[in-house]
């Protein structure tokens, strides 16, 4: 039997990294660009606020006319009417006062706002109890952001924040890379429809297909389910081929393995240049994971045990989607320090991702190691997180400080 070659985790990230990069960017309307990665950097076309804006309800005043006012000796003002909010306010002069609503604009003259707490009115005399400086309870034009600025730099996801900002610049249409599309087959001979009423001996559903697709999108991808083959070279191969053509990125489920049966290494050697690039890699669970790049396109092979190819495709399928997507490089994973409860042994060479349940603790959370074989999918369903045991490590102690990539 021919033996593999396996890569470690880390190096298969740099490979995805140096071989595949962003797909082409189309112009999207603001209201579909949430989730998605520009492609272009945003510079301010305009200041933000537009125009010098009161923080408060109260009243625009020139600063100078309040300077030495107390609760027992109070600056005198006269009040000249309101400010509209959307509107330009008349302007005020020496000694006048006008009032103001959050948001409002600053009428010309004034230079800061007096809180309604501050003042007491009667008629069109406000008294104010104390003085103001200039500039105080005022957002000034361009304090926000200024014309010209950069605003976000190409890569930058648009979370609902980034959308927000983009909509007060006046910016509604915008480049965003494409979003990509993959191609995926379910294989194995024992493998039915996972719609199937009965199952016959020997047979189970394809758990993966809805699995994989549910990841995908959570992921930013679209899916395209190509359906289960069956273990026969011929049919891999005529139908990925096909597959490959309209998607960015094909993945196969099963047949993963450098068996006799097992097709996915052999598809892949047909299916473009340079071909395979990863036979395996030295991560529990998932080992035999195969990648490829066919003729530009990325080509993963997911081991069939639905434990593993959920986490291989929540760690490379994520980096894949990632790097076609054009997301600029994360700076950090968001993870829960916990402490581990249990003893968690592991081989050298190896890098192992271990499901652990997080509890609250007393003070702080606690990670649960959850045993089981890799074929159990429950293992993974009770899970809400991994915790990663690197390559040079034998393992873990109870009471070990750990952290824990959260899966949601
Ligand atoms: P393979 O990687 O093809 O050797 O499959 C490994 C194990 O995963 C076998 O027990 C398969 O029956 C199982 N398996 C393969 N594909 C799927 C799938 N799509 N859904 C559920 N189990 C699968
Ligand atoms: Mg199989």
């Amino acid at each position: 039997m021919k033996l593999m070659k396996v890569t470690e985790p880390e190096a298969v990230i740099e490979i995805i990294v140096k071989n595949f990069s962003s797909l082409d960017y189309e112009e999207v309307k603001l209201e579909s660009a949430g989730s998605r990665f520009l492609a272009e950097m945003i510079t301010a076309p305009e200041d933000v606020p537009g125009f010098d804006r009161s923080t408060v309800d109260g009243y625009a005043v020139a600063a100078r006319d309040t300077f030495g006012a107390s609760e027992s000796i109070p600056a005198l003002l006269e009040n000249v009417g309101e400010v509209l909010m959307g509107q330009i306010a008349p302007p005020i002069k020496f000694g006048q006062c006008c009032l103001v609503h959050t948001g409002g604009m600053l009428p010309e003259g004034a230079d800061s706002v007096l809180m309604v707490e501050d003042v007491d009115v009667s008629g069109n005399t406000v008294q104010a109890f104390r003085q103001v400086a200039p500039g105080e309870n005022v957002i000034h034009r361009g304090e926000d952001i200024k014309k010209g600025d950069p605003v976000f730099k190409k890569g930058h996801k648009l979370r609902a924040p980034e959308v927000g900002l983009l909509a007060s610049l006046g910016i509604t249409s915008i480049k965003v890379y494409r979003k990509p599309c993959i191609g995926f087959f379910s294989s194995g001979d024992e493998l039915i429809d996972y719609h199937s009423k009965e199952v016959g001996p020997g047979q189970i559903r394809d758990s993966n297909a809805p699995a994989l697709m549910h990841l995908a999108s959570q992921f930013g991808a679209d899916i395209i389910y190509g359906g289960i083959l069956p273990d026969r070279f011929e049919d891999f191969l005529g139908k990925s081929k096909k597959m490959l053509e309209d998607t960015d990125l094909l993945v196969f489920s099963g047949g993963s393995s450098v068996g006799s049966r097992d097709f996915t290494a052999k598809t892949m050697q047909e299916l473009g240049s340079p071909g395979l690039l990863v036979e395996g890699i030295s991560i529990q669970p998932g080992k035999p994971t195969l990648l490829a790049n066919c003729g530009g396109k990325p080509v993963l092979g997911l081991p069939g045990h639905p434990v593993s190819a959920l986490n291989i495709f929540a760690i490379f399928g994520k980096v894949i989607i990632d790097q076609l997507s054009g997301r600029a490089k994360a700076d950090y994973m968001p993870t829960v320090k916990a402490v581990l409860t249990r003893n968690v042994a592991s081989k050298t060479g190896r890098t192992d991702y271990v499901r652990v349940k997080l509890d609250n603790g007393t003070d702080v959370p606690r990670a649960v190691p959850i045993f089981g074989r890799s074929g159990m999918l429950r293992t993974l369903a009770e899970a809400d997180g991994l915790l990663i045991i690197p390559s040079a490590s034998e393992g873990l102690n109870a009471g070990e400080p750990v952290e824990v990539f959260i899966w949601d």
